[in-house]
């Protein structure tokens, strides 16, 4: 695999198709480097050369020693949560994944059917309504890839920091197939904060429920998330649930604790009622 990460990058290197620049740059980003040039791009991929040559499997057993055994139980489902505390298992895959309507760069271009549908609609909303091109630069991803990727970040970062911005394996939601990263030509094919101020960033915010997905990592929630702001990280919840998260400025995570406390709640009074009409009849 790493072989063919190598590749990948030195056939996108050799092209020069907005296209394959784009998946170049994409690459690059995920590995943690940030290239705007040229030149920057062509350390980089050096860089990164030498930092797969060294990889070694101790990084990917410590990695694994730290997942302690808190898998989900309900990978398929639409509002599964991923999250630090909640993990996809490690052979998990969705079974209905499709390419990406919408040319997703990069090597990961799959999304399951349904938000591969509604993402379709909103790219072609965004330029319909306003001509704003999104891009999509990263769509599922699988656990080997990401213990990969995670593998490097630790080695540059150490693993604590590493986590504050990089998944661990399992715990990307990129694993799931109902989440994309977007960008622009203008950010450069780049995953940056900034994203967020430009035009394309504000409409996403604002537009994306419609179609079913929402800003998965809020300023301010970072608490909550366990990760930084994410302006370009989307994730398809459906356009009820995505609806209601929206207009109520919250996470996943706060939308699904509110689900079960109110489902609580229900049982309660059920149960209440139960005793009741049995008190009445004695
Ligand atoms: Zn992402």
């Amino acid at each position: 695999m790493k072989k063919i990460i190598i590749m990948l990058l030195f056939i996108s290197f050799t092209t020069t198709s907005n296209a394959i620049t784009l998946t170049m740059f994409e690459c690059v980003n995920h590995m943690g480097f940030y290239a705007k040039t040229d030149k920057e791009l062509s350390e980089a991929l050096e860089e990164i050369g030498e930092e797969l040559e060294i990889a070694d499997n101790d990084i990917e057993e410590e990695i694994r020693e730290y997942i302690e055994d808190k898998y989900v139980v309900n990978p398929d489902d639409i509002l599964v949560l991923v999250n630090k505390d909640s993990y996809l298992p490690v052979d998990y895959e969705p079974s209905d994944l499709v390419e990406a309507h919408t040319k997703c760069y990069g090597v990961n271009n799959k999304l399951r059917k349904i938000a591969a549908d509604n993402m379709k609609d909103l790219v072609e909303a965004a330029m319909e309504e306003s001509e704003y091109e999104l891009i999509l630069t990263s769509c599922y991803r699988s656990y080997g890839y990401q213990e990969r990727l995670f593998g490097n970040y630790v080695k540059r970062s150490g693993l604590e920091k590493a986590n504050t911005y990089s998944a661990r394996p399992g715990e990307s939601e990129h694993q799931t197939g109902l989440v994309a990263d977007i960008t622009t030509i203008k950010m450069g094919g780049l995953l940056k904060e900034e994203f967020g101020d430009t035009e394309e960033g504000i409409w996403l915010a604002n537009n994306a429920h419609k179609y079913g997905f929402i800003i998965r990592y809020l300023k301010g929630k970072e608490d909550i998330t366990g990760y930084q702001y994410e302006p370009w990280h989307i994730r398809y919840v459906g356009k009820e649930v995505a609806t209601y998260i929206y207009e109520n400025n919250i996470t996943l995570e706060e939308y699904l604790y509110s689900k079960e406390i109110q489902d609580k709640i229900i049982e309660i009074v059920k149960m209440l009622g139960n005793v009741l009409s049995f008190n009445d009849e004695v």
